[in-house]
């Protein structure tokens, strides 16, 4: 029975792989052994294997620097050692911040005393840990005792800000409150210091991922009113990492910064709580009732302030340097040991991080299993493997960007790629990253199979782009930041890729004491099938990247995209122009208090400074430049080139990110290098594309904008020119 049944599933799989004919940079006899050993691959994941592991890592809370933290990095270690890698954990001593006190209450009009405190719950075990588990807080908030009046400010967002400004109300010497999300939390803080706010509190409101949207936790999988969202406040966009060793490593004797001038902890004490905790606090504001979108889910009016609700801050932390253990196993390649394809995933979590990002951490792991047995049988890698487990991904990319600062020189000379994973959950394959890989990525996605509809995860995500209005294309998003890509690809320019399952699984938990093993088992990926899935989809693309005979970048839909960005921005520029020319004549007008309610108080808008003409053509002429070098080296055919030929294009396919990248970075934050793709300096984990002259776009700088548009053209001569180079060598 057993055999037969064997037999029938790897005819139907084999019929699947059929589908594709030939894979980006193999030769036709390469190209089947290939597909042979992916069959052989996926046959080897076990999904018991997932939901063990999972059992195990996420027993007890697991955050940088704790005993369990430092457990669990040992056994990965171990299990990489039996799978037959050769695997060591580097450590770096990191500046973490512990709270020690944490004190918000109401004191006038009314008071109350915030609890800060979110309640075990039945039927899950984990909850109920005490003293274990991390108290809530937001990592490198400043210290801080503030008390002055509230003022309630939505998200915390620009936008929000344009509509204070509009109403006539200041944050200066307030304490601003704070809806989670509509921007990564980072921003909320220092959009209100920089507004000249003292202090901030960011609480999830019920209508984001609370009893706005389903049953809440244990019922449904959604935030009870107890629930607090922990995370970091540092200025990532500014750099990422240990705050005190920009730049370096954070090795034991690393030179350090002072605390008081690490530019990337918060200016302002922040705390996040609760939607039963925030409740008393707005309810006690009055003013200005709150615009129709910026209202809650919570049964009061939402107003504004400021006042006379006025409350208390305390906050104080333990500063201290601790241990962040990464775990960097390798498996050497038989043909290209110095070519590396590099794959990670965080093991570091708030609390016990069942889905984030133990989810994910065994779905490597299993992947990273099923390669070593191969390899073990013979199968090994052409080009070396490194797996990496990253600590103290959660307070900052911190493990992560430490090990890229102390090995970027070696780095930047051997890594093809790096591909990362994070917490995984249900539904359709989620790509971003560098579109040169973007074509081998679609052909990966063709040949994986969804656990649920049998059709390939490609066909998945390309019904529900066109169900929401989407391209039926494959493509991935660009990277802004949020996971441990970031230093490879925004600060050492190593072509880099996210992936991850999800769209089926929303719930109230991330960087709760609700994330547990009880939680995932039952509203996430039950069975382990998405994470199966996502082990199949990411070790398929790491075997490629490792066996090619070239290596399988592919510049049209890279300049396909680039183009798409560039006429994005003449296209903001030119929208910006007609609406300030629209708002100035509305202003000259007088229509704006024409159309306001005379019985309410009414500010009369300014005139806006016009918006010059900016001069694209230098971009515009890089482009077609790249178009005519991209459309000679697409005609390169793999099995008609030499192995010699092959082999020095690869090592020039390799650096071609590199090329992307400047070393003076970017404006304000010269350790973002990469000048396509970075994190907005107002949005966090938003990307921005074309980062020098968008942003300066944005905010309406343009003299900077025109000579960040020479310098994106410079970078684009360059990339131009090393494709040439390879062109050259046809
Ligand atoms: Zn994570």
């Amino acid at each position: 029975m057993r055999t037969q049944f064997f037999i029938l599933a790897l005819c139907l799989s084999i019929g699947f792989l059929n589908a594709q004919e030939s894979i980006l940079g193999f030769t036709p006899e390469s190209a089947k052994k290939q597909q042979q050993l992916e069959a052989a691959f996926e046959a080897k994941l076990d999904a018991s294997n997932l939901d063990e592991w999972m059992q195990l890592m996420s027993a007890e809370p697991h955050w940088v620097g704790t005993e369990y933290g430092e457990k669990n990095a040992k056994w990965i270690q171990k299990q990489f050692k039996s799978w037959g890698y050769d695997a060591k954990i580097e450590t770096y001593h990191i500046l973490f911040p512990y709270p020690k006190v944490r004190l918000l209450e109401l004191t006038g009009p009314t008071s109350y005393k915030a609890k800060l405190t979110a309640v075990p719950v039945e039927g899950d075990e984990f909850t109920a840990q005490g003293e274990a588990l991390l108290p809530s807080y937001n990592a490198f908030s400043t210290d801080g005792d503030v008390e002055a009046e509230l003022v309630f400010v939505n998200y915390g967002i620009p936008s929000d800000y344009e509509v204070l400004d509009k109403l006539g109300i200041d944050v200066k010497g307030k304490i601003v409150i704070a809806k989670y999300q509509g921007s990564w939390r980072g921003i909320k803080p220092k959009l209100a210091a920089e507004h000249g706010a003292i202090g901030c509190i960011i609480y999830s409101d019920p209508a984001d991922d609370g009893y706005g949207r389903g049953d809440v936790y244990p019922k449904g999988a959604f935030k009870n009113k107890t629930g607090v969202q922990r995370g970091s406040v540092m200025d990532m966009p500014t750099y990422p990492g240990d705050v005190l060793t920009p730049g370096y490593g954070a090795t034991k004797d690393a030179k350090r910064l002072d605390r008081k001038d690490a530019p990337t902890i918060t200016k302002i004490p922040v705390l996040p709580i609760s939607y039963e905790d925030a409740q008393p606090l707005l309810a006690a504001l009055d003013g200005a009732v709150a615009p129709q979108s910026w209202r809650g889910g919570l049964p009061i009016t939402y107003h504004i302030g400021p006042g006379p609700a006025k409350v208390h801050l305390k906050l104080e932390f333990d500063w201290k340097l601790v241990p962040a253990h990464n775990v960097i196993a390798t498996l050497k390649g038989t043909d290209f040991p110095d070519e590396w394809v590099m794959r990670g995933n965080h093991h570091d979590a708030w609390v016990h991080g069942a889905n984030d990002p133990i989810s994910g951490m065994v779905a490597l792991m299993e992947e990273a299993r099923a390669v070593g047995e191969l390899a073990k049988k013979g199968n090994k890698p052409k080009r070396t493997l490194v797996y990496c487990g990253w600590d103290a991904e959660e307070p900052g990319l911190i493990g992560s960007t430490e090990w890229v600062e102390d090995h970027k020189t070696e780095l930047q000379q051997k890594v093809v790629a790096y591909i990362n994973t994070d917490g995984n959950g249900r539904g359709f394959l989620g790509a971003g990253g560098s579109h040169s890989l973007q074509a081998m990525v679609g052909e990966v996605a063709r040949t994986v199979k969804d656990p649920q509809r049998g059709v390939s995860v490609k066909e998945r995500r390309s019904a529900v782009n066109m169900v929401n209005g989407g391209t039926e294309d494959f493509e991935l998003y660009a990277l802004g930041s949020g996971s441990d890509y970031t230093p490879f690809i925004q600060h050492a320019g190593i072509a880099s890729l996210n992936l991850g399952f999800g769209g089926e699984n929303a719930g109230g938990e991330y960087h709760t004491i609700y994330d547990t093993y009880p939680h995932y088992k039952r509203f996430k990926d039950p069975e382990f099938a998405y994470g199966v899935a996502l082990a199949n989809t990411a070790g398929r693309i790491t075997l490629r990247l490792a066996n090619a005979d070239m290596l399988p970048f592919e510049f049209k839909q890279w300049h396909k995209t680039v183009s798409g960005y560039l006429d994005g921005i003449m296209k903001q520029t030119k929208k910006m122009r007609k609406d300030v020319e629209k708002h100035n004549m509305m202003v000259e007008k007088n229509m704006f208090e024409l159309a306001a309610d005379p019985k309410k108080p009414f500010f009369k808008p300014k005139k806006k400074e016009s918006i010059p003409y900016l001069d694209f053509t230098p971009l515009q002429n890089e482009l077609a430049a790249l178009k005519a070098s991209i459309g000679i080296l697409a005609k390169a055919d793999v099995s008609k080139l030499s192995k010699e030929k092959r082999n020095s294009l690869n090592k020039r396919l390799m650096l071609a990110e590199h090329v992307l990248t400047s070393e003076e970075g970017l404006p304000r934050r010269s350790w973002f290098k990469h000048q396509i793709y970075a994190p907005g300096f107002y949005t966090g984990y938003g990307v921005k594309t074309l980062p020098g002259v968008r942003e300066a776009v944005e905010q309406k700088n343009w003299k900077e904008a025109q000579e960040q548009i020479a310098k994106l053209a410079n970078t684009l001569k360059d990339f131009d020119k090393h494709l040439q180079e390879m062109a050259a060598m046809l």
